[in-house]
C-alpha cells in the first residue's frame, strides 16, 4: 500500500523503476496509434529514443538564466527560426505548450495597445479553451462569436463584435474539434482595418499544414505571411512529434514579442527576466524538440504529414460507409470529428465499446448546437484499416446497447446542486452513486458521465469537473 510518508531511508533504484512501470500499466499506450488524441507517434523508434537521450542531456540545465547556460539560446534560436522559416517569418519564443504560447500572445496583445476599460478578446465558438484561460488569468473579457454551418469562424460576426476595447481577434488553423480552417485572410484583414491584432492558433496545424502544402496539397493561406496576422502559435509536441513541453509562439514584429516578456527588479534577490510564464524550467523539452526536428528533417515531416492526411481521408471515406455515422465539416488537417445521425447510436457508448476493444476515441460534448461527437487525431502511424474495423464494430455494439440511461431528475439535481456544501469526500460519494469509482481500476464506463455532462450547461459542466479533479487528487 502506498503510504503518506516519505520513506525514512532512500529506496533502491530497481524497485522504484519497477513501481513506475507497474503504475504505467493502467495508462493508455503512448505509441501505436490506438489512442487517437493526446499522443503523437512517428512510428520511428529511433527518433523517439534520440529525443529521450537529448532530453536527458539537457535535463538539468535551467532556462532561468540564458547567460549562465548559453546552449539554450543557441537551441531556441534554431528551433524558433525553423518555425518562422516555414510559417511566414516573425520572431518568437519557445514555450512549454500551446497554452503557454497562447497566454504569451494574449498578454502581448493586452500590453501592446492598452485600451480604456477591461480589454476584450474576440473568440469564435471553436477557439481553444486556452484563450478563455488566458483571458481569465489576464483579467480580460471574452466576446463570443458563433461559427457558420461548416464550423468556420464568421468574419461578419467577428467584425460586428469589435469594440473600442477589443485588443485581439483569434482564428484557428485549423480548429482542434473539427480540423476545419477559419477564413484567416478575411478576418486578419478586417482586424487590420480596425487597428486590432490578430492571432492565428496553429497549435495543432502549424507543423503539419506547411508540409501538406509542400506536398502539393491545397492549403489556404494561414500564417504570418497573411497581411494582418500579428502572432501565431505552433505546438512542436503535436505534429512536430517532440516530447511534451514544446511549442513556439511567433510575433510579426519584435516589439510585440517584447510585450510577451516580463521583468521584475522589485526584490533584493536576482533580477527576474522571463520570456515565458515559467521561471526555472528544465531545458529538456527544448533539447528534445531540437533533436527531433533535426532528426526528422523537412522530408521526414512531409512524409509523416502525408501519411497522417491520407489516414484522415481514408477515415472520412470509411465513416461514410458506416450506417449512422458522419464526419462534421471539411477538415484540412488530419483531425476528424465523427457524429451520429441515429438516436439509437450514441457516440459516448461507442467510445466505451471502442475502449473495451483497445482503442481510445476522444469524446467531444455538444456545444452551441454542434452535436456530441468523437475526435480523431491521425498521425504518422495510424492504421486506418484497423481503426475503421474497430469503429464499425463498436458502432454496431453501441447501437445494440442503445443510448445510456440518464435519469432526468439526476440531471436536474446536479444542475441545482449546491456544490459548496459538499467536500471532496461528499462529492466522491455522489459520483459513486452514479457508478464512477475514483479509486480507478478497470475500464471506466464513461458513457453515463458524458451523457450527464452533455445534458448540462457549460458553466455547470465546468463546476462539476473542477470538483471531479479536486476529488480525484484528494
Ligand atoms: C492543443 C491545442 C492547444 C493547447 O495546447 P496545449 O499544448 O495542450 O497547451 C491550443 N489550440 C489548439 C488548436 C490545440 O490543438
Amino acid at each position: 500500500m502506498p503510504s503518506d510518508h516519505l520513506p525514512e531511508a532512500g529506496r533502491p533504484a530497481a524497485g522504484l523503476l519497477t513501481e513506475l512501470a507497474r503504475l504505467r500499466e493502467g495508462d493508455l499506450p503512448v505509441r501505436g496509434g490506438q489512442v487517437t488524441a493526446y499522443v503523437y507517434d512517428t512510428g520511428r523508434e529511433a527518433v523517439h529514443d534520440l529525443a529521450a537521450t537529448a532530453y536527458l542531456e539537457m535535463l538539468e540545465v535551467n532556462c532561468l538564466d540564458p547567460t549562465a547556460f548559453p546552449s539554450i539560446v543557441a537551441l531556441e534560436r534554431q528551433v524558433v527560426g525553423f518555425a518562422a522559416d516555414r510559417l511566414g517569418g516573425g520572431s518568437g519564443v519557445f514555450s512549454s505548450g500551446g497554452t503557454e504560447s497562447i497566454m504569451l500572445a494574449v498578454k502581448a496583445a493586452r500590453d501592446a495597445r492598452p485600451v480604456e476599460g477591461r480589454p476584450q478578446i474576440v473568440l469564435p465558438t471553436t477557439a481553444h479553451p486556452a484563450f478563455h484561460k488566458a483571458a481569465h488569468y489576464l483579467g480580460m473579457e471574452v466576446v463570443h462569436v458563433p461559427v457558420d454551418d461548416a464550423f468556420r469562424a464568421d468574419p461578419a460576426a467577428i467584425e460586428a463584435a469589435l469594440t473600442p476595447r477589443t485588443v485581439l481577434v483569434v482564428v484557428s488553423a485549423p480548429s482542434y474539434p473539427h480540423g476545419v480552417m477559419d477564413p484567416i485572410p478575411e478576418v486578419a484583414s478586417l482586424a487590420f482595418s480596425a487597428g486590432v491584432l490578430c492571432h492565428v492558433d496553429a497549435c495543432v496545424g502549424g507543423w503539419v499544414l506547411p508540409w501538406l502544402r509542400e506536398n502539393g496539397r491545397d492549403v489556404p493561406p494561414f500564417d504570418l505571411s497573411v497581411p494582418g496576422v500579428t502572432s501565431l502559435s505552433c505546438d512542436l509536441h503535436k505534429y512536430g512529434y517532440s516530447p511534451k513541453g514544446a511549442s513556439v509562439v511567433l510575433f510579426a514584429d519584435e516589439s510585440l514579442r517584447r510585450h510577451a516578456y516580463f521583468a521584475s527588479a522589485e526584490w533584493p534577490g536576482y533580477t527576474v527576466i522571463n520570456a515565458g510564464v515559467q521561471s526555472s524550467k528544465s531545458a529538456g523539452p527544448l533539447g528534445a524538440a531540437w533533436a527531433t526536428l533535426m532528426a526528422i528533417g523537412a522530408q521526414g515531416y512531409r512524409d509523416l504529414a502525408e501519411n497522417a492526411m491520407k489516414a484522415a481521408e481514408r477515415l472520412r471515406a470509411g465513416v461514410a460507409g458506416i450506417p449512422g455515422l458522419r464526419v462534421l465539416g471539411d477538415p484540412v488537417a488530419p483531425l476528424v470529428a465523427v457524429a451520429s445521425d441515429d438516436p439509437e447510436l450514441d457516440v459516448f457508448v461507442l467510445a466505451d465499446e471502442a475502449r473495451a476493444r483497445g482503442w481510445f476515441f476522444q469524446p467531444q460534448l455538444s456545444y452551441q448546437g454542434i452535436p456530441p461527437n468523437l475526435h480523431f487525431t491521425l498521425t504518422g502511424v495510424s492504421d486506418v484499416g484497423a481503426l475503421l474495423a474497430a469503429l464499425a464494430d463498436a458502432a454496431k455494439a453501441a447501437r445494440a446497447a442503445g443510448p445510456p440511461d440518464v435519469p432526468s431528475d439526476l440531471v436536474d439535481a446536479l444542475a441545482g446542486l449546491d456544490l459548496d456544501s459538499l467536500d471532496d469526500a461528499g462529492f466522491a460519494g455522489l459520483l459513486a452513486s452514479v457508478g464512477v469509482d475514483l479509486a480507478g481500476g478497470g475500464e471506466p464506463e464513461m458513457a453515463v458521465v458524458n451523457a450527464i455532462l452533455d445534458a448540462l450547461p457549460p458553466a455547470t459542466r465546468e463546476a462539476l469537473l473542477i470538483r471531479f479533479l479536486s476529488a480525484l487528487y484528494a
